[in-house]
């Protein structure tokens, strides 16, 4: 693409809509608040006003530890036959990618003049992150999660606390993340004029999915870079695995007007169950794959959904992709071709996940692990030079890794042994 394209793609930035995806589809309360959110997007992130965007740069730098680098994998590209690279967020501060998005927002709300953070998380690695900004920028904070979660995430509870973050369980439903956003939706309504809601993917009304998104998208920023140091070219192929799609919008955003680079987004097929429509429980996580358009958390985008517009609870091995619903310009590039989506199921995960451990030293999170899971299975159709994102590691997984193996026979890790516990 020209730099005239360039340019026609950032003027369409201040727009709330990607194609048919985006918008704003909040109660009448929550629409001074991300009317607000806009005006400060505008000005501080789009416009670095203050030095804002310099301010979020430093301390990235100094707290979060960026640039992170990238690195070649050498046992994979001899496996694969083909140069592997991969982008390692999993170095960033807090072990995964999301900290460019919590410090970023974090930081937005002070320049703002709010007072206090509110955050909802799943797995507990979002409300982690923002703790951590938090604490770091010396703003209260709560965090609402799912009296489920709660237990099934106790680590993660632990470290939000010591960081001096208030966790407040919701018992609703099947208290999970998509009860525990609806609760942090309702606490914004009431305190707008104090509080910013720090939203853990590219999803949400606008302008959440491209704030998030813009803070996310240093990752490719410096891989395009440092591709062309180490390899004297672009990649063929990025590949990084979506839940919500940020760490995903983060890695491609800046290849997207790069034709030449194919964008594959990797969800979670799950298991081999059949869909239960009356349960409300779909398979797996393949939203982009299979989802259908319609409404969640304040936009238009894919979800999963039953025939009556039911959201489903998904399915997946690793709970940071459980999400029924995916972000609106990530189903926008998927719907115009950009963004290639596939999925893999949570045996090819968890081969991915040993196969990165054994072969290069490095433990992936469960999350990132489907991103290998899909190299494994399908490198042919990658090109010469292949980025994969690394977007966290998985010392969180390993309870999970060692059940989920030893639940399967190994089958899905030929050449690796568990041992009793
Ligand atoms: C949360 C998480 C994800 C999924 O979230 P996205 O918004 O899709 O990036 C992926 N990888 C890791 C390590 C995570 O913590």
């Amino acid at each position: 693409m020209s730099t005239s394209d360039h340019d026609n793609y950032r003027e369409r930035d201040s727009e709330a809509t990607f194609g048919d995806y985006g918008g704003q589809y909040v109660p009448e309360a929550l629409m001074p608040a991300v009317q607000e959110l806009e005006d400060a997007y505008e000005r501080y992130v789009l416009n670095n006003e203050d030095g804002f965007m310099d301010e979020f740069r430093e301390r990235m730098a100094d707290f979060g530890g960026r640039p992170t680098p990238l690195q070649r994998a050498d046992r994979l590209s001899e496996r694969y036959g083909r140069e592997i690279y991969l982008k390692r967020e999993d170095l960033l501060h807090g072990g995964a990618h999301k900290l460019n998005n919590a410090l970023g927002q974090v930081l937005l709300a002070k320049y703002m003049g709010k007072e206090r953070i509110i955050a909802e998380t799943g797995a507990g690695q979002h409300g982690t992150a923002t703790a951590m900004a938090a604490a770091h920028l010396e703003m209260p904070c709560e965090i609402y999660m799912g009296r489920t979660d709660i237990n099934r995430q106790r680590p993660n509870v632990y470290r939000m606390r010591m960081n001096g973050a208030e966790v407040n369980p919701v018992t609703a439903g099947s208290g999970t993340l998509k009860e525990a956003i609806n609760e942090t939706m309702r606490d914004w309504a009431t305190t707008v004029e104090t509080t910013h809601y720090v939203i853990g993917s590219v999803v949400g009304p606008h302008p959440f999915p491209k704030l998030v998104r813009d803070f996310q998208a240093v990752i490719g920023q410096e891989a395009r870079k440092q591709i062309r140091e180490r390899a004297g070219r672009l990649p063929d192929s990025v590949v990084a695995c979506a839940g919500g799609g940020s760490n995903t919008m983060g890695a491609f955003h800046a290849f997207v007007p790069d034709e030449s680079v194919a964008l594959y987004a990797v969800e979670a097929g799950g298991s081999s169950l059949e869909i239960d429509e009356k349960n409300a429980l779909a398979p797996n996580s393949a939203t982009l794959s299979t989802g259908t358009d319609g409404v969640l958390h304040g936009a238009m985008t894919k979800l999963l959904q039953s025939e009556d517009g039911q959201i489903m609870e998904s399915h997946s091995v690793s709970a940071g992709l459980d999400y029924a619903g995916v972000g609106p310009e990530l189903s926008h590039l998927v719907d115009t071709g950009r963004v290639t989506p596939v999925s893999v199921d949570d045996e090819a995960a968890l081969n991915g996940f040993h196969r990165l451990s054994n072969l290069e030293g490095i433990i992936p999170a469960l999350e990132t692990s489907h991103a290998f899971g899909y190299l494994e299975e399908s490198h042919e159709e990658l090109g010469e030079v292949v980025i994969v994102n690394v977007s966290g590691r998985g010392d969180k997984d390993l309870e999970t890794v060692l059940e989920e193996t030893e639940k399967r026979d190994l089958e899905a890790a030929p050449d690796v042994e568990v041992f009793d516990r």
